[in-house]
């Protein structure tokens, strides 16, 4: 019988070929007359596109956002939003922009716009970090969501091939862990198994080609569920890795997911049943581990760790470091079966429970 809590997050969102182009409309539905555009230098074009869209509405471009949000920036951004007159801000990007755009509204009480081209999910989370002093710090907080999110498959034919795997399987990640999480749901649980099979249909046709705007309509589907399943329930072992590895060992953040992926689910594949059915479903295939492990060989994802800069002999610490303050996993973590876990996750063999 089913046991839960769940609670909407009030966020508006609109999805299609084209949504840019409700920009004007969407900052006068927040009742907003001045929007600043947030955006990365590389990405000011897309930025500017916006601006102009907005004509009398845009309290122009602001191309500070920089990956890890850095005090700084976020400081001169809230700076220039009040001295621009800003009633809203409008943050074109990953989840890098969409962080500044979140360091805004933890201060202050402009609404945010978010128009994600990238599949990160952040938009759709509570969740905010900002380095000071060489220290990211993350924290929730309900009004740094987004209040409306434009989704327009179109943004992202630009986000490169590779970039936009690795982006994909991140996202999947989420909702994988999602399926098995503490406070899980009915509803996230369909969002998961529907994010997971978008993305992974959507990333085979990106990796034919970048330009399909249907397989990019569907990756960006799945990355709002995705994003959906990250801001509503806990993350377990595998995030807890991928954060450890991050983190200790300054290994690429997405790539570390794609690969760390399979081997986590191996581990908690006895004890998530539901989880393990659900994810082999939304692939069509019998494991869900096995069907994840084939999918980045399918998309060319770099097999084991030692592929992305981790040395052999930092398996060790790297499984010290992640049973210390371990996060809440459906099975306990021990340290035989995870250094297990890591060494195969390292060499880039087939996942074992
Ligand atoms: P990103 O925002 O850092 O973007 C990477 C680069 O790609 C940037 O130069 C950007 O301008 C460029 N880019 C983005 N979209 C593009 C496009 N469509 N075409 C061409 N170039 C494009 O990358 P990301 O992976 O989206 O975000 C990573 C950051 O987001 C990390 O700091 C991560 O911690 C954070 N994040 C936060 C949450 C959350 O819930 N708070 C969730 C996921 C990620």
């Amino acid at each position: 019988m089913y046991e839960f809590t769940y609670t909407t997050q009030a966020s508006r969102v609109v999805f299609g070929a084209g949504s840019m182009n409700l920009i004007q409309q969407e900052v006068a539905t927040l009742g907003a007359r001045r929007a600043l555009i947030l955006c990365t230098p590389e990405q000011k074009a897309q930025a500017e596109v916006v601006s102009s869209l907005l004509g009398p509405s845009s309290a122009g471009v602001f191309d500070g956002a920089q990956m890890h949000v850095p005090i700084e920036n976020a400081r001169r951004a809230r700076e220039h939003a009040k001295s621009v007159g800003a009633d809203c801000a409008v943050a074109v990007g990953g989840g890098s922009t969409i962080g500044l755009g979140k360091a805004i509204a933890l201060e202050s009480s402009l609404p945010i716009i978010a128009i994600p081209t990238t599949y990160a999910g952040s938009e759709m989370t509570p969740i905010y970090g900002i380095t000071e002093g060489g220290l990211k710090k993350t924290g929730r907080d309900a009004k740094v969501i987004p209040k409306t999110v434009l989704y327009d498959p179109e943004l992202t034919i630009g986000l490169p091939v590779r970039l936009s795997i690795v982006s994909g399987l991140n996202a999947i990640a989420h909702a994988a862990e999602g399926l098995y999480a503490k406070d899980g749901n009915p509803v996230m649980s369909l969002m998961a198994e529907e994010g997971i099979r978008s993305l992974a249909n959507g990333l085979r046709g990106v990796k034919e080609n970048g330009k399909d705007k249907a397989a990019r309509g569907e990756c960006l589907y799945g990355a709002w569920l995705c994003g959906m399943v990250l801001g509503n329930v806990g993350m377990a072992l595998h995030h807890k890795l991928c954060h450890t590895l991050g983190g200790t060992f300054n290994l690429p953040h997405a790539e570390t997911h794609a690969i760390v992926l399979p081997h986590a689910l191996a581990y908690n594949s006895t004890v998530a049943d539901d989880a393990m059915e659900r994810i082999a479903r939304a692939l069509s295939v019998k494991s869900a581990p096995d069907g994840l492990y084939e999918l980045n060989e399918e998309l060319g994802v770099p097999r084991g760790l030692r592929e992305i800069g981790l040395n052999e002999s930092d398996l060790d610490r790297a499984c010290e470091v992640a049973l210390a303050n371990p996060y809440w996993n459906p099975r306990p973590i021990e340290q035989k079966p995870l250094r297990a876990l890591l060494q195969r996750a390292w060499e880039g063999a087939r996942p074992a429970a």
